[in-house]
């Protein structure tokens, strides 16, 4: 079972999707500089159950296009059970995480994926030297240059 804190509705993380993000508690991976700290205990927040999601689901039914999870592939049963049940309903879904790469049954079942640790050294999507990389899965194509502010 996963945890969460409570979700939100945001705009910028999933370029042309509007999305619900849920911050998955309990991520391992203790990056340096990690702006989540508050996360890395996996008993923070409260029980991501297939109900919680669904009572979400249903609050912003007919807004929303995408589903968010940051976090979560570290117990990979219980994330591949939250993203069939988006799906089904006809929601993309997308997962930041920060290893470097998903396993297939993950995969099989995410339409976004942005892989690579925090290296504050390097920055965030927004940064050109960043590690990280947010693909859609369906072109494999990278979506970082989205994040780019126009100089
Ligand atoms: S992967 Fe993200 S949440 Fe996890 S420690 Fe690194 S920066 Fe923090």
């Amino acid at each position: 079972m996963l945890n969460a804190f409570e979700p939100r509705v945001v705009l910028q993380e999933v370029p042309g999707e509007v999305s619900l993000a849920w911050l998955v508690t309990g991520c391992p991976l203790a990056c340096p500089g990690c702006h989540s700290r508050d996360s890395w205990d996996p008993q923070a927040g409260s029980p991501l159950t297939g109900e919680r999601l669904q009572d979400w689901l249903e609050r912003y039914r007919g807004l929303l296009t995408c589903v968010l999870f940051f976090g979560g592939e570290w117990d990979r049963e219980a994330l591949l059970a939250l993203l069939r049940q988006v799906r089904r309903q006809g929601l993309k879904t997308c997962l930041y995480t920060g290893r470097e790469r998903v396993g297939r049954s993950l995969l099989a079942e995410l339409d976004y994926l942005k892989t690579g640790p925090w290296r504050a050294d390097l920055g965030g999507l927004d940064s050109r030297d960043t590690n990280q990389r947010l693909i859609c899965l369906s072109t494999g194509e990278s979506l970082n240059h989205t994040f780019w502010r126009r100089s």
